[in-house]
């Protein structure tokens, strides 16, 4: 009875293998255990050996051909028959693991083959099928599709092959005896193995090791990665290999290299970043425990990478004794399948071959790649003047859909902060030892939430400098809150700080369009507020033309404007109105007389009730923008072009949103308390400081094209809401109530009153615009009504609405005070 051998599965995780090359014939004879092919799957090559002895009947299989394991591979009928039978028997070759019969993988799976002109093998169908790719447009060298000829088309892109692959087929003298070259893929690789290829041109099938390098490393292209390339001062590794390496020699037999001591740091690393032992398998993220990390080996025909089982277990003699012997048997091509498998990351070392720098491509199924260069000696500038050292650059290549540059950034910046804060400012010090924490529990981004919080009550308590982590000879500049209720809050900055601060703010306004060839008048007050001044330098950053007005002086503000042609405005929402009102008395109409294209406005809550009328009355774009004294000022986070909440810079603030009563964070897209980190103030070191402001987050991919965390609109902070009779009130739903009425205006003020004993009452007055005001008191009776009504409905309570005359309620040139709560009067 003839039997089938099988392809062999040859690792645990191995789906399919590439038949190499067959060693016998159809018609040879074979003795059983004799080798009839070599398979090679990306890692190893290995021998197929023969079950029986008999005949081989039929090869199965195209040279080159990569198929899933269980496919039948060749057929061999046995010595003792005389005649094929039709009941056919697969047999796995090879011996590596016992299966006896795979169905077909289509059947299996239910996918229908597609019909294409030319055979395909299953899994090219299925992976072609999968990519929406027609199976007539792959080239492929051999009578059969293969799935490596999928991937090679895959990592071409749509770039048509310069050669139809029907002329890709030749026939060469190789070894004196006549092979067909076949199993060319057609990559990049093959230059032009074509027809046309001049006769004295050597055209060798691209096979083994090679085709396997080869084809994987046209698949990883897929993979978009980034590199981070430092400089790493390696004087004290170096000193200890240079007076080592002679004894070692002499001792050991063999040489000593830098290889080791790298990766013993990589291994000691992955030990410490959970982030970067992940893996990108079927659309989710693994991250993996065993540290086993690889070692790039080159060959002679190729690149493999053997791993080193929990390297992070290893002392230095153990990790040379098993980098010595994954190479000795690599270069011996003597490696077992479990030897190339597994791992979690890879060293290369280029600095072997006096490369300087590698720029290596990332391993399947890994997140990172650590290339390392040449150790030489450079002059390098030090703190302590130009030194001669030993240095080496070492590249990271990284897989950018599970680690990005920010993230890197972050948790660098906050290692350094909450360091900073520990060992300069006692406060911090005293609240880490309270919450039993230490800096370097801090080892991923997660680990913020072990960090206490700060509260604004902390700022009164180390009033004025003692949560500075800098001497004041090194501040700048001050600033500070309000401070209506008790002590203000007092920021200070460094020059560093106050470059930062520019920054941010440049970002801010370049987001709304802002250039060098803007005016920009400023009317946010300047002075011990953050508004003016944090205004004003991001402005000059950009290189507009700064008119620093500052608020008040209503009517100048005004002249300015048209006289001075301002194109860009920025202030609180509220004075911003208070202009406009203005300029309507003088009779002015800022559409037409004036220049203003794009205005900046936050530093309180406002709602697009108000974004309209000042778009409206002003004919500008308006961007919303946040900040608070205690992180820097304005610059925290701002508005882009599409409106659709603001992008935080989160380079420098991390935002969370915590539910405010029992501290926990909160997922994006729920509303709760904000809180910053501040990851680069010098002068602040603010950790987990909670804002009061009530927002979610959202870190959906934003249409602008920026990729930072946004958070919605300021709805208010808790400090604002209030509670009468036990339900809770935002000023800024009020306002959206009164805005939705034609007649009404922004300038409105809330009061609560309680007399003595009896429930709160909540009454609101607003100002009627002056085309209501002529309307006279039936229609302002009704408005009243309906108003009030729908009050109740948005609030769940009774407010008694008064609309009364225009201008008779107070203006502010700053921060507008909605509220009027006179209910502590009785305590
Ligand atoms: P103060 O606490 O005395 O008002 P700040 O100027 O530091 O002093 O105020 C910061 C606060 O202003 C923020 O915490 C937030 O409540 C509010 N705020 C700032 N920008 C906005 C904005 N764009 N929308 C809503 N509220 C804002
Ligand atoms: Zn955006």
């Amino acid at each position: 009875m003839p039997i089938d051998v099988l392809m062999p599965k040859l690792a645990d995780t191995l789906v399919e293998g590439t038949l190499a090359s067959w060693l016998k014939a159809a018609g040879d004879a074979v003795q059983a255990g004799e080798p009839i092919a070599e398979i090679e799957t990306d890692k190893v090559t290995t021998e197929l050996t023969a079950p029986i002895a008999g005949t081989l009947t039929k090869l199965l299989v195209d040279t080159g051909e990569t198929v899933p394991i269980g496919t039948p591979l060749a057929r061999i009928r046995s010595q003792s028959e005389q005649e094929p039978s039709t009941e056919d028997r697969p047999v796995a070759g090879s011996g590596h693991e016992d299966f006896t019969h795979i169905p077909d993988i289509q059947e299996k799976q239910g996918i229908a083959p597609a019909l294409p002109a030319r055979r395909a093998s299953p899994l090219a169908t299925r992976v072609a099928q999968a990519h929406g790719i027609d199976l007539s447009t792959i080239n492929a060298p051999g009578s059969r599709i293969t799935r490596a000829d999928v991937d090679l088309h895959l990592a071409q892109g749509s770039q048509p092959l310069q050669t139809p692959h029907a002329s890709m087929r030749q026939t060469e003298q190789i070894d004196g005896t006549i092979k067909e070259a076949a199993s060319v893929p057609a990559s990049g690789l093959r230059l032009s193995s074509t027809s046309s290829a001049p006769a004295q041109w050597d055209v060798l099938p691209l096979k083994g090791l090679r085709r396997a390098t080869a084809m994987r490393m046209a698949s990883v292209r897929q993979i978009p990665a980034g590199c981070a390339i430092v400089e790493a001062d390696v004087t004290v590794l170096d000193e200890f290999y240079r007076k080592e390496r002679d004894a070692w020699l002499a001792r050991e037999g063999f040489p000593l290299t830098y290889t080791p001591f790298f990766l013993y740091s990589l291994a000691q690393s992955l030990r410490y970043w959970p982030v970067v032992r992940q893996a990108l398998r079927n659309g989710q993220r693994e991250t993996r425990d065993g540290i086993h990390v690889g070692i790039a080996v080159a060959l002679d025909d190729g690149l493999i990478v053997p791993v080193i089982r929990s390297a992070d277990q290893l002392d230095l003699p153990g990790l040379i004794s098993a980098q010595a012997d994954l190479v000795v048997r690599a270069r011996a091509h003597r490696l077992q399948p479990e030897d190339v498998t597994g791992g979690i990351a890879t060293l290369t070392n280029v600095g072997s071959m006096g490369g300087l720098l590698a720029l290596p491509m990332l391993n399947e199924n890994q997140a990172v790649m650590l290339g390392v260069g040449a150790v030489t000696r450079r002059t390098v500038g030090t703190s302590d003047g130009i030194l001669y050292r030993s240095c080496a650059y070492l590249s990271l290549t990284f897989d950018r859909r599970l680690l990005d540059d920010l993230q890197a950034e972050q948790i660098q910046r906050l290692q350094q902060q909450v360091a900073r804060a520990y060992e300069r400012v006692p406060f911090y010090r005293q609240a880490f030892e309270e919450s039993s924490v230490h800096p370097r529990d801090i080892q991923t981004l997660d680990d913020i939430e072990r960090l206490p919080f700060t509260v604004k009550d902390d700022f009164r308590t180390t009033y004025p400098y003692r949560l500075f982590a800098v001497p004041l000879k090194d501040v700048v500049r001050l600033h500070a809150s309000s401070g209506t209720t008790g002590k203000p809050v007092v920021g200070g900055y460094t020059r560093a700080d106050m470059a930062m601060w520019g920054e941010v703010m440049a970002r801010t306004f370049a987001a709304g369009g802002v250039t060098a060839d803007d005016v920009f008048q400023n009317f946010y007050g300047y002075g011990l507020f953050t508004g003016g001044l944090g205004a004003h330098i991001g402005a000059e950053v950009i290189g507009a033309t700064v008119i620093p007005m500052s608020g008040g002086l209503t009517r100048r503000q005004v002249m300015m404007m048209e006289d001075l042609g301002a194109t860009v405005i920025a202030g609180t929402p509220s004075y911003t109105l208070v202009v406009a009102e203005v300029a309507t008395e003088e009779g002015i109409d800022l559409r037409s007389r004036m220049n203003v294209r794009v205005g900046f406005f936050g530093a309180e809550p406002w709602t697009e009730g108000m974004r309209r009328e000042i778009e409206e009355r002003f004919g500008l774009e308006a961007f919303d923008i946040y900040g608070l004294t205690e992180v820097i000022g304005p610059g925290v986070a701002a508005e882009c072009p599409q409106h659709q909440g603001l992008h935080v810079n989160e380079d420098h603030f991390y935002p969370e949103v915590i539910d405010p009563e029992t501290g926990k964070r909160l997922p994006d897209g729920e509303v709760g308390e904000l809180i910053f980190t501040c990851l680069t103030r010098e002068a602040l070191p603010l950790l987990r400081y909670r804002t009061r402001d009530r927002v979610a987050l959202v870190h959906e991919d934003c249409p602008c094209g920026r990729t930072s965390v946004r958070m919605q609109h300021i709805r208010g902070r808790t400090d604002d809401m209030l509670i009468v009779r036990g339900v809770n009130v935002f000023p800024t739903q009020i306002e959206q109530v009164l805005l939705s009425h034609a007649g009404l205006t922004s300038n409105y003020q809330i009061l609560i009153d309680r007399q003595r004993d009896a429930l709160d009452e909540l009454e609101v007055h607003v100002e009627a615009d002056e085309m209501l005001h002529h309307k006279g008191t039936d229609t302002i009776g009704a408005l009243q009504a309906a108003v009030t009504e729908d009050l109740g409905q948005a609030l769940g309570l009774h407010a008694h609405v008064l609309i009364v005359e225009p201008r008779h309620l107070p203006r502010s040139e700053g921060k507008v005070k909605r509220v009027v709560d006179r209910r502590q009067l009785f305590g």
